[in-house]
């Protein structure tokens, strides 16, 4: 996928094989076509970062990766292997790999956080482990409290969601992604819940993730840890990528239309 700037890090990977590569990826609902052809690609231990106005696409992308919103048409492809219906008028991938295989090597972190409330931070991390992993207990509570400590809660693992604060949440909720070892971690708007007071906390943590060289592609508001951490930043607008850059792009954007969106919000 064409890039507007080279990466600011020669050190990065910016030129292994994309993790994931979307081309030309189309979404639809009935006839509302709210992704108009979208190119991306996350390298291995890139953070990409999905910024623009609401309702411009970026949780379809999202949705669209691990294919809890199929696509309508184009190519999604993860570890080289293809997910997509394809791109119209080329040929039709040989084999298609299976959702099952796609989401397992994804996390997902959303806005809302969704614990159950009546098990603890342990058994939250631990549970999908167990169900999906089909871990048995001793071992998912290892794994589980492994995760814990990596977003500095491991002291509160025997905490039940209530007894911690929305920011304290939804580290859990990372913890609980990133306790089954996923290639790639999508968080979509994860900070847009919380008080302000608390954001700062969550944002440490993905800086963490992060520094552990974490594939991430995050779509979020906070354009200050945005162009922190973004090796690549795409915004975004109607459906459609107007512009990709490196951190340069929040402060000379070359596209006017995201010159007005960061005015805006900025
Ligand atoms: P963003 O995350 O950038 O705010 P979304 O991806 O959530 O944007 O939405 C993009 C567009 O798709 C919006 O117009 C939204 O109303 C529409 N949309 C999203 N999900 C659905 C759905 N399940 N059915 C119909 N329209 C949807
Ligand atoms: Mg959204």
């Amino acid at each position: 996928m064409p890039r507007t700037s080279d990466h600011p890090d020669s050190a990065t990977p910016s030129q292994a094989a994309p993790v994931v590569e979307l081309r030309q990826l189309r979404k639809s609902f009935g006839d509302l076509e709210v992704l108009k052809g979208i190119d991306l690609a996350v390298r291995p231990g890139e953070h990409v970062v999905l910024f623009g106005p609401s309702g411009s696409g970026k949780s379809t992308v999202l949705r669209s990766i691990n294919l809890l919103e199929p696509p309508t048409s184009g190519s999604l492809r993860f570890d080289g292997v293809e997910y997509g219906p394809g791109i119209p008028g080329e040929p039709q991938a040989a084999e298609r790999g299976r959702p099952i295989d796609l989401r397992r090597n994804i996390g997902m972190v959303f806005q809302q956080f969704n614990l159950f409330p009546h098990l603890t931070a342990l058994e939250n991390v631990a549970l999908p482990l167990r169900s999906v992993r089909g871990c048995k207990r001793p071992q998912a509570e290892h794994q589980a409290a492994e995760a814990l400590r990596r977003v500095g809660l491991l002291e509160r693992a025997a905490h039940y969601p209530r007894q911690l604060s929305g920011g304290q949440q939804q580290r859990v909720a990372i913890a609980r992604a990133l306790a089954l070892d996923p290639q790639v971690m999508l968080f979509d708007e994860p900070t847009s819940a919380l008080d302000p007071e608390l954001v700062g906390g969550v944002l440490a943590t993905m800086r963490e993730l992060a520094e552990t060289g974490m594939t991430m592609l995050i779509v979020t508001h906070e354009l200050g840890f945005a162009r922190e951490i973004g090796d690549l930043n795409v915004f975004m607008e109607d459906g459609q990528v107007v512009e990709t850059g490196d951190r340069e792009i929040y402060a000379g954007p070359t596209n006017p239309r995201t010159s007005a969106f960061l005015s805006a919000v900025l």
